[in-house]
């Protein structure tokens, strides 16, 4: 009785074993795949991404470059201005008195505003009461230093350029102020 209990045990403890290993390369494989696939997902994702963000830069035209690349293309006041949302002094960079042409944004070179659209608000900046198109800027509620304003953005380059309020004159009633560093001029060729 004892030798057959034995070979009933070690028969079943076979039978287990033989299960066993039947099972543990399907559950290698199954978890060789996952890190085969923990490891590539994410460089494919990367690479998606990658794709992706070309993709829609080529469409919107939109300049993306990384903060180095932006402090080596830009000065340091213009950086601060365009890059980090800074405000230059009043009365300090207002542009006046440049003629006929029209503003570009610094960082990028979009066409903004034109010189016909140019007044003097008093307010220490450069005052435009339109932009060449909504097309060319983004507007966004910031609500920084206890004020509720609309920031105004570059389109192509997101960087920077002032606020806009409903103060102006008409036709529109706006008066987008901006930064003189954040916008260059350059005059009609035309005029001489
Ligand atoms: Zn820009």
């Amino acid at each position: 009785m004892p030798i057959q209990l034995f070979l009933l045990v070690f028969s079943f403890w076979l039978i287990i074993c033989t299960s066993c290993q039947k099972q543990s390369p399907e559950l290698s494989v199954t978890s060789e795949d996952k890190t085969v696939k923990k490891e590539k997902l994410p460089i494919h994702q990367k690479q998606n991404n990658l794709n992706i963000r070309e993709s829609k830069a080529s469409e919107n035209d939109k300049l993306i470059l990384t903060d180095q690349e932006w402090r080596e293309k830009l000065t340091t006041q213009e950086h601060l201005i365009l890059r980090q949302k800074g405000t230059e002094r009043p009365f300090s960079n207002e542009m006046k008195n440049l003629g006929s042409g029209i503003f570009r944004c610094a960082g990028c070179g979009n066409e903004l505003f034109l010189s016909s659209t140019k007044y003097d608000s008093g307010c220490g900046w450069p005052s435009f009461y339109d932009v060449v198109s909504k097309g060319k800027i983004d507007e966004k509620i910031d609500l920084t230093h206890g004020m509720v304003r609309t920031e105004v953005t570059c389109k192509r380059c997101d960087g920077h350029l002032g606020h806009v309020f409903t103060d102006g004159p008409r036709p529109t009633g706006l008066r987008y102020c901006i930064n003189g560093t954040a916008i260059k001029f350059t005059k009609d060729q035309t005029e001489k």
